[in-house]
């Protein structure tokens, strides 16, 4: 496939492959929590397009809310800071709460967003993640659902962007920073 831009380098994963694996992931969720009622918590911005069509492919009940988590500057490095940028809307005591995230990196955003719902005593507390790199296990954060393992490069596409470009890509490319 030709890119669109001269900054995307490889083609990570298609189009067509993330709808495979996103229709296993909805029916395996469904199935986890069959019988019961879900509160999908997405993390945006990068997991606005995963969330749209993950909630798409879950038979079971589902309500949705939002978090703001800033923990990248305006680069591609992890600056190390988290910060809650907007909170969720209503309280999670007692629900069964799927985290929606695009990608985990190091897993430092995830520990510390897992960390901070934790002390809101839902009943159950899972990570379903798009993407996951290897440097995942530095932060031994426990993703319950994982979409597609890839290689340790800065991707863009499907929700992910590079200073807010390329998040309207169907696929999901590496990016050449110096191309940008
Ligand atoms: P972590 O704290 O796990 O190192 O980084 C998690 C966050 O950093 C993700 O939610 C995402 O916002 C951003 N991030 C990490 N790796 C990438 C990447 O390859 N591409 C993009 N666009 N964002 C990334």
């Amino acid at each position: 496939m030709t890119p669109r831009h001269p900054a995307l380098v490889d083609h990570i994963v298609s189009r067509e492959q993330i709808a495979t694996r996103v229709a296993e992931l909805g029916a395996e969720i469904s199935e986890v929590y069959a019988g019961r009622e879900l509160k999908l918590t997405c993390v945006l911005k990068g997991g606005f397009i995963f969330l749209a069509d993950l909630v798409r492919a879950i038979t079971i009940p589902c309500a949705i809310d939002f978090m703001v988590i800033s923990s990248y500057g305006s680069g591609t490095q992890s600056s190390g800071i988290v910060r809650i940028l907007k909170d969720l809307d209503a309280p999670i005591e007692g629900m069964d709460v799927l985290v929606i995230e695009d990608i985990v990196d190091s897993g430092l955003t995830l520990s510390y967003l897992l960390r901070n719902l934790e002390t809101r005593h839902p009943a159950t507390l899972e990570v379903c993640t798009l993407l996951a790199k290897p440097a995942r296990h530095e932060h031994d954060v426990p993703c319950r659902f994982v979409g597609f393992e890839i290689p340790n490069t800065f991707v863009v596409g499907y929700g992910l962007d590079a200073n807010e470009r390329f998040r309207e890509l169907p696929d999901i490319w590496s990016v050449d920073n110096s191309k940008l």
